[in-house]
């Protein structure tokens, strides 16, 4: 296939190769271990691989760990195999920003040799204050007075570089200094005033444990991991944009490999928050059962859902790279995963409502196989056999005792097919003598219709679903619907937070199903077409009795398609 040179990355990359500014391309994905996965990243982790890929390139892993409270070893391990699964391979190129600490501290104490840098006792409070506040535009760029510089700004280079060590033998409380940039304290853009480097922070890391009790600050850890792996091309999402300029600072100062930082748009779909710190927050006061709760938008979330890594990607790569945010309709992603789905997963009847049918002129105790098509869009998926007989279970909704207009499933006098058997005709309905609530419907069936071999007069305008009551096994059921009723659940009313468009009925249990015996045999991420239901994954849990629960991934309408079709595309 030829590849695509056509968005803005590559035009970037292709010049910087042609300039000899980069005689090779080496991108990396930098998740910071606070969090798992979700689909935003899953467009990162693309573009990171896919630009290093198509210019012979390679890409590594880096943890970006430099904030220790809030990371953790259970977040590594969840990254890399949610990583694994969507089909990157980082081979051995996987770097931690912790292992730099030294050799940041190095650069650290280079850049206060040159005048650069000052420590500095203002506390968090009062540098924000002499800062300067400012109402930004979109670019962070104001019009507002200039900032004040710290009375602490001026000390000698040999009295910053003893503080300095000081910090690090912790000589001082936490939060009592910072090592600062000394860059312009007038600055149009805020983050160039004087930005903090390293912070006195007495917290356990994961993998440093108590070895350090000062950290860096992001803006200078990651340009300069960068650099220490070589990174040519150092590609994240659009709102480190206004970080650039402190990006190049900190590698023109440090005097080191000069990565080069290209941003593009984030992602963001409808219904969904697309960000670890509210996720986070969603786990943790428990409005969901973990990460991996299949109405998540991380990657684990979708795969319990039923997600293919194949419609991940195939996503990602339809929505492509953009320099502007927008917001992409969670309808296109679901597309995509029904594209792949309708391909891939293997039909079986389910009834979720049930309802007994009695086939009168069935005789009691006969049963009979009946082939069944597995996929009819992949003939290799072959057949299998389905058990007919006297009693069967159907959908409660597949029948009305008086049929609204339109109405071609079963009511009496009317017939239906059942899917791979024979034409029945409905000769009646068991009612409760209490509640008058249908408790059985009655029919006959035509022997000469088997399996679709209806003589022309008996062409029926419905095809129904059902299972054999004796031989179904019991299943349990789980729909999921948004777990947010908004379409952008971050715009909120005044005083109203984003869990305020949490959707109280995102999940709804059915746990007395019934399918056909092989779905017994299923074992968790098994996806199936129910028919006429939807798409179902066997999750890892299981019900009552040890019955296997299927979680909903999707239902068969798809409305993408339907609007574009509407929309005349
Ligand atoms: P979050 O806001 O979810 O915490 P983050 O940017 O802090 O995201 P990181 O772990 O630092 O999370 O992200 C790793 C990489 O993924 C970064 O390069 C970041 O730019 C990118 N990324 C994160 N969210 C998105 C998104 N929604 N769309 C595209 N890229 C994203
Ligand atoms: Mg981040």
């Amino acid at each position: 296939m030829a590849e695509d040179y056509s968005d803005f990355i590559s035009e970037f990359i292709k010049e910087d190769l042609a300039s000899g500014r980069y005689s090779s391309v080496l991108t990396r994905f930098p998740p910071e271990p606070n969090g798992w996965l979700h689909v935003g990243h899953c467009k990162a982790c693309y573009v990171d691989f896919s630009m290093a890929e198509k210019f012979g390139g390679k890409c590594n892993l880096r943890f970006d760990d430099t904030n220790p409270e809030k990371e953790d070893i259970s977040y590594v391990e969840a990254i890399k195999r949610d990583l694994k699964w969507l089909g990157y391979d980082w081979e051995e190129r996987e770097y931690y920003a912790s292992d730099y600490y030294e050799y940041l501290y190095e650069l650290a104490v280079k850049i206060i040799k040159k005048g650069h840098a000052y420590i500095d006792d203002l506390s968090d409070e009062e540098i924000r204050e002499y800062r300067g506040t400012a109402v930004a535009d979109k670019n962070n760029i104001t019009d507002t007075p200039p900032g004040r510089n710290s009375p602490y700004r001026e000390r000698s280079i040999e009295e910053n570089l003893e503080l300095f060590g000081r910090m690090r033998a912790g000589a001082f409380a936490d939060g009592a200094k910072t090592l600062r940039a000394k860059i312009d304290m007038a600055h149009p853009n805020l983050l160039m005033r004087d930005p903090v480097m390293y912070r006195i922070r007495r917290d356990y890391h994961y993998r440093t444990q108590n070895a350090w009790c000062i950290y860096p600050m992001y803006d200078f850890a990651h340009p300069l991991s960068d650099a220490k792996e070589g990174i040519s091309h150092s590609l994240c999402s659009l709102e480190y944009e206004i970080h650039r300029p402190l990006y190049d600072w900190f590698i023109r100062e440090a005097e080191v490999f000069p990565s080069r930082q290209i941003e593009f748009a984030r992602l963001n779909l409808t219904h969904t928050v697309l960000s670890k710190r509210y996720l986070l927050k969603l786990v943790q006061e428990k409005y969901v059962s973990g990460w991996d709760d299949p109405r998540m938008p991380t990657i684990a979330g979708l795969r319990r859902r039923g997600y293919t890594a194949t419609a991940l990607r195939t996503f990602v790569d339809k929505i492509g790279i953009a320099k502007t945010d927008s917001t992409v309709d969670i309808a296109f992603l679901e597309y995509c995963l029904r594209q792949d789905l309708n391909k891939t997963s293997p039909r079986v009847m389910t009834v979720l409502n049930p309802l007994k049918l009695i086939i009168e002129n069935w005789e009691a105790g006969k049963v009979e196989e009946l082939e069944a098509i597995n996929n009819p869009e992949d003939e290799r998926a072959g057949t299998r056999t389905v058990v007919f007989s006297r009693e069967l279970w159907i959908e409660q909704d597949d029948f009305a005792v008086a049929p609204p207009p339109k109405y071609f499933r079963l009511f009496p006098g009317n017939s239906v097919r059942l899917r791979y058997g024979y034409i029945v005709t409905c000769t009646g309905f068991d009612t409760d003598p209490q509640t008058k609530a249908v408790t059985a419907v009655r029919c006959t069936y035509d022997p000469a219709t088997r399996g679709g071999n209806a003589p022309d007069n008996r062409i029926v305008k419905s095809t129904i679903h059902w299972l054999s009551a004796a031989h179904a096994i019991h299943i349990e059921v789980r729909h999921y619907d948004y777990l947010f009723k908004a379409d952008k659940p971050m715009e909120t009313a005044p005083g109203a937070t984003f869990l305020d468009n949490l959707n109280p009925h995102s999940l709804e249990l059915i746990p007395d199903a019934y399918a056909e015996p092989c779905l017994a045999k299923a074992v968790s991420g098994d996806r199936y077409q129910f028919e006429r239901l939807g798409y179902f994954v066997r999750d890892l849990d299981c019900g009552v009795d040890g019955r296997p629960v299927f979680n909903k991934t999707l239902g068969l309408r798809d409305t993408w398609a339907k609007e574009q079709k509407k929309a005349g595309v």
